[in-house]
């Protein structure tokens, strides 16, 4: 394509919030044979409200916050605002924690007041061979709700559930993908109920979960070691890695800096049909090439 026809397709798509770091993987969006998409704050707002407490025997509700919220007022992960920002709501004081770390992929520790706290993924509770009420669990996440678990000096004192929103606009990208004849796929941190349901919503049929950061990074690798030009469209740090090793990385415009870093194109308005947007430009801009 003429220079000027790509100027011009670059401004365009810019001033349509889709900005391209990367001439040439914008180039190469054409020839895409597979998008896949990280679920939390990608395919859905990554908005997190809490929806149920499910609490030991013991244990108080207010306590609970407290410690939790405090930890969590040090992560930027979606799940952690979603609690901090109910805490706050309820008019419960967090305090800065003395220590925390995050455990990657599986969630966060540290000490509050004192107390060893953990706010840990089911995956987590499996691996350390720590009991729940397990009916309980999967009945919140067949309704789609994340759930994680709060452990006080490593004894479980409760259960929080999590409600996400589904983006309308993603339902739309992954049937317009269909059309175009390019396979979309979720990736995500997550576990499989949650990630399942979400993907029932959207009518979206190759799901990977619980897959921890690096092994997104991997599985994009796999893709194209099977032969297929492939996008990831992200928005969190973990998603970083995933990003790079794409032939197209996309961020969402809402997501963290590091995945802005990372990828060819950012999705200014953080609407996931501006995936099937690039393809189209990428389409039209470079038809005449060979
Ligand atoms: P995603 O692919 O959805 O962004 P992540 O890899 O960030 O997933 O997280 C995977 C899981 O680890 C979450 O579903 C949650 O159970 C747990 N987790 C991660 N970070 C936190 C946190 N700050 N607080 C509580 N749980 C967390
Ligand atoms: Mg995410």
């Amino acid at each position: 394509a003429a220079p000027l026809v790509v100027a011009r397709s670059t401004a365009l798509a810019a001033k349509n919030g889709l900005l391209i770091r990367r001439r040439a993987s914008f180039e190469g969006a054409r020839k895409l044979q597979s998008v896949v998409f990280d679920k939390t704050g990608t395919l859905t707002e990554g908005k997190f409200g809490i929806t149920d407490i499910v609490l030991e025997k013991g244990f108080k509700e207010e306590d609970v916050l407290r410690l939790v919220g405090s930890l969590e007022s040090q992560s930027e992960h979606p799940i952690a605002r979603g609690i901090v920002e109910n805490a706050t709501e309820r008019g419960i004081n967090l305090k800065s924690p003395d220590e925390f770390d995050s455990i990657t992929g599986k969630g966060l520790k540290g000490t509050v007041e004192g107390e060893d706290i953990k706010v840990v993924s089911p995956g987590y509770m499996q691996e350390q061979d720590i009991s729940y009420q397990s009916e309980k669990f999967e009945k919140l996440s067949k309704q789609g709700k994340t759930v994680v678990f709060v452990l006080i000096d490593n004894k479980l004192s409760a259960m929080i559930a999590l409600a996400d929103k589904i983006r309308e606009s993603a339902k739309r990208a992954i049937h317009e993908l269909k059309q175009m004849n390019v396979q979309p796929m979720m990736l995500t941190g997550d576990n499989k109920q949650v990630a399942n349901w979400v993907a029932s919503q959207l009518m979206l049929k190759n799901v990977y979960a619980e897959v921890l950061p690096h092994e997104k990074a991997d599985k994009i690798k796999e893709i194209k070691q099977n032969g297929l030009k492939v996008a990831m469209t992200g928005d969190g740090v973990n998603d970083a890695p995933a990003l790079a090793n794409a032939d197209l990385g996309i961020a969402i415009g809402a997501g963290t800096d590091v995945a802005m870093e990372s990828a060819d194109v950012v999705l200014v308005k953080s609407n996931p049909n501006d995936v099937v947007s690039i393809i189209a430009l990428s389409k039209s801009t470079y038809r005449k090439m060979i």
